[in-house]
């Protein structure tokens, strides 16, 4: 079996600044670390192989220190980190991510066919979630979002089973392989690579592959492959939280408070009148 873990290098706050002038993310000052889903992408790909063998492919588009994220990868027992990074690939939207990151795992199942591709759920910068089913949907593969655990894979009958978070619950579902995952961050703690696999990774090849290499079209890469672009960055107003309702042990002052509370809110006091006439 062969995995593939797409890994994005991020910066490494939640607070993340963005170019007024550009609307573009500013990175400068600002100390980058993998993408802490992607980490876990990992660690579950690592558990799949110790229960049915194969091998584990990381795979970063970015610039050239990326390839940091995927020596931390091969620290925690990937067998091979492969970096896309060439400027055609600058200043791509998810499309033409989605885009580029498929040709290479086309390119990789040439050699070895791709069974699974595992996706952080979200990059904690870009957020936007779309990058995962992208690729699953360029090629091809079943999808699976917000996997929190995998129960099994059955590489005779080519089938998988996972379990998804859904808003109320859990969904146990099953399908066809070749699938993609996009994993949420309960499925696996990562593990914390030792002196020696560290120091082996620091030494250890990393691929890089640039457009040609992975055949992609020109037209679908990068600011011509991306037919979004952001027009305005704001953030929501601040949530200035609701009312306080009393919970003292007097029960017939809390509820007096609370009924004052609720029928100094006009819209609540209408509805309540009408609901009680009614
Ligand atoms: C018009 C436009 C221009 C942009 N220009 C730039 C730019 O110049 N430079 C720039 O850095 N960003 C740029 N971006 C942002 C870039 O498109 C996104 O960072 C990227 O497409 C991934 O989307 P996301 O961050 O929302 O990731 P999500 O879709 O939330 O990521 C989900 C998962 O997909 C995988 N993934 C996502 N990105 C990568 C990656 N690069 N390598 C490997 N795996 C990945 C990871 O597993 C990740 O957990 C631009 C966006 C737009 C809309």
């Amino acid at each position: 079996m062969h995995i593939v873990c797409c890994i994005k290098q991020v910066p490494d706050t939640a607070e993340v600044k963005i170019d007024p002038d550009t609307n573009t993310l500013v990175r400068t000052g600002v100390e980058s670390i993998s993408n802490p889903y992607d980490i876990v992408a990992v660690e579950a790909a690592l558990r799949i192989r110790e229960r049915y063998g194969g091998r584990v492919t990381a795979l970063s588009m970015g610039p050239p220190q990326a390839e940091s994220s995927l020596r931390e990868a091969l620290a925690m027992g990937v067998d091979d980190g492969i970096l896309l990074s060439d400027r055609a690939f600058a200043g791509s939207d998810t499309l033409a991510t989605s885009y580029t990151l498929g040709c290479a795992v086309r390119r990789l199942s040439l050699d070895d066919p791709v069974t699974l591709v595992l996706c952080g759920k979200q990059a904690i910068d870009g957020d936007t979630a779309q990058t995962g089913p992208g690729i699953a949907t360029r090629l091809g593969f079943t999808q699976f979002t917000y996997v929190t655990e995998v129960d099994w894979v059955d590489l005779e009958n080519g089938r998988i089973q996972v379990k998804r978070k859904l808003e109320d619950g859990l969904e146990v579902i099953r399908g066809p392989l070749p699938a993609l995952l996009t994993v949420e961050l309960e499925l696996a703690k990562p593990r914390r690579a030792s002196l020696p696999a560290l120091v082996r990774s620091l030494r250890a090849p990393v691929a890089n592959w640039d457009a040609k290499a992975i055949s992609a079209s020109p037209k679908e890469l990068g600011l011509k492959g991306s037919p979004t672009w952001v027009r305005r960055i704001s953030s929501p107003p601040a949530k200035t939280g609701g009312p306080l309702f009393y919970a003292g042990e007097d029960l017939r002052e809390s509820v007096a408070q609370t009924l004052d509370i609720l029928f100094s809110d006009k819209t609540f006091a209408a509805k309540f009148m009408n609901r009680w006439e009614a």
